[in-house]
């Protein structure tokens, strides 16, 4: 820690390099911004992003299908707060000078880093994806698809991934655009980790909705106005969507990070890199271990890595340890078009509980948990400590130590 205290003031900055503002990189900023006591403790908070509108990702689904989302203006969703906004591209890290770069000339030192640079699909994984395929992996990639979709008149999407985001994505599709045939192709079967009555509900509004289900459906390659299944057969597909698998920026492995497969930083149970102390890894970027497994990428448990690794660099900064970050999930809200939804309640390893919405009251639940992490960021603002509330997930975390 660079900032040294004489009589309880610091006498040096320490720097905060925030990288990402998603659900998690903005919930870091904030909180942090927030906490310091800026008569006696002198820390920057820079959050870097690629765009100074921020991405709704939990909405991409709807900019896919021509749907106008609110501006949000991420310097705006930090004012007052003291945080700095850099818009830039990230580059490079260089874990051992403690730099990062940005869009390959400007050079930010930082003391502590805040590895926040979120997820996306695999588009690596299969032939043709790169080429052929649209994604939801940005704000631009959904754009482009809701361009296509709009001239399509009539023919064939594919949207591969049986995965909640396909679910969301074909539905979506499907509702918007009644001119066009939606098929949903993945492995397993649509809502396969709800509950029977919850999955089979789920299945029931894709069927309404005329989303043709294809389940047990492997593509190995992906063709101009085609994909192929495992097996040779070709399915037609004037458009396809690929949301498969998840990939992470080269950048963490690049700068000698400790990842995993997946390319994400391994965190000890503070949420510090296990091989670069100085640096937290939240959200989508990292792969935090619970008592139940690794975590998956989530706006819900993103959002608390966020400001679990705020106030851990708090702790830090006033001579404390930082403490153990637990999490249980607690619901599976997922959108069915604009006029349904499911949502499953879970127990904190996300296994199902028998408790689930549907329909109308689903379809306000959803919207609230959509829309919350303004008022979230809000309060958090006012009144930091808010932003801790999340469930711990009581004996399924308790056993943990990196
Ligand atoms: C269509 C869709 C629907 C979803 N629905 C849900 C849902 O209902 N509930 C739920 O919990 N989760 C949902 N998710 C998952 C959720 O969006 C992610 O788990 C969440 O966004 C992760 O937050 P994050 O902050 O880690 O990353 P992100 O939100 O992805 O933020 C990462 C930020 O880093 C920026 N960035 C990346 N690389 C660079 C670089 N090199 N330089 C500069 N900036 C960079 C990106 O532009 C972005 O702003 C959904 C995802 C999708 C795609």
């Amino acid at each position: 820690m660079s900032a040294q205290h004489e009589a309880g003031v610091a006498t040096t900055t320490h720097r905060v390099v925030i990288l990402g503002a998603g659900y998690a990189g903005l919930s870091a900023a904030i909180q942090l911004a927030s906490r310091v006591d800026k008569r006696s403790e002198k820390v920057r908070v820079t959050l870097v992003n690629a765009q100074e509108r921020f991405t709704e990702r939990l909405r991409l689904h709807m900019t896919a299908t021509g749907q106008r989302l609110a501006e949000l203006s991420i310097p705006e969703l930090l004012e007052g707060t003291g945080a700095h906004f850099e818009r830039g591209w990230v580059t490079a890290v260089d874990a051992d000078a403690k730099t990062v770069r940005i869009d390959d000339e400007r050079v930010l030192p930082y003391d502590t880093l805040v590895y926040a640079l979120g997820g996306m699909a695999d588009t690596a994984a299969v032939p043709g994806v790169e080429d052929h395929a649209y994604t939801l992996n940005s704000a631009q990639d959904a754009e482009v698809l809701a361009d296509r979709l709009s001239r399509l008149g009539s023919g064939t999407v594919a949207v591969v991934g049986s995965g909640l985001t396909g679910v969301e994505a074909a539905a979506e599709i499907a509702e918007r655009h009644p001119e066009l045939t939606v098929v949903l192709l993945g492995r397993g079967e649509p809502g396969a980790a709800m509950n029977p009555k919850a999955r089979a509900y789920l299945r029931s509004a894709l069927d309404r909705l005329g989303v043709r289900v294809r389940s047990g459906a492997e593509v190995v390659k992906v063709l101009p106005g085609a994909v192929e299944l495992a097996g040779g057969e070709s399915v037609a597909a004037d458009a396809v969507l690929w949301t498969s698998g998840t990939r992470v920026s080269p950048l963490a492995a690049a700068a000698g990070l400790t990842v995993d497969e997946r390319g994400r930083v391994v965190t000890d149970a503070t949420l510090r890199s296990v091989s670069h102390p100085e640096v937290y890894a939240v959200g989508d970027a990292a792969a935090i271990r619970q008592g139940y497994g690794v975590m998956h990428g989530t706006c819900q448990g993103g959002m608390p890595t966020g400001v679990h690794a705020a106030v851990s660099i708090v702790r830090e900064l006033r001579g404390k340890r930082p403490k153990p970050f637990r999490f249980g999930y607690y619901h599976t809200p997922v959108s069915l078009g604009r006029n349904d939804a499911v949502v499953q309640f879970t127990h904190p390893d996300d296994s199902p509980r028998r408790l689930h919405l549907t329909g109308r009251v689903a379809v306000r639940y959803k919207e609230t948990v959509t829309a919350s992490p303004w008022p979230t960021w809000g309060r958090m603002k006012k009144m930091p400590a808010s932003g801790a509330f999340w469930p711990r997930g009581g004996r399924f975390t308790r056993v943990r130590e990196a």
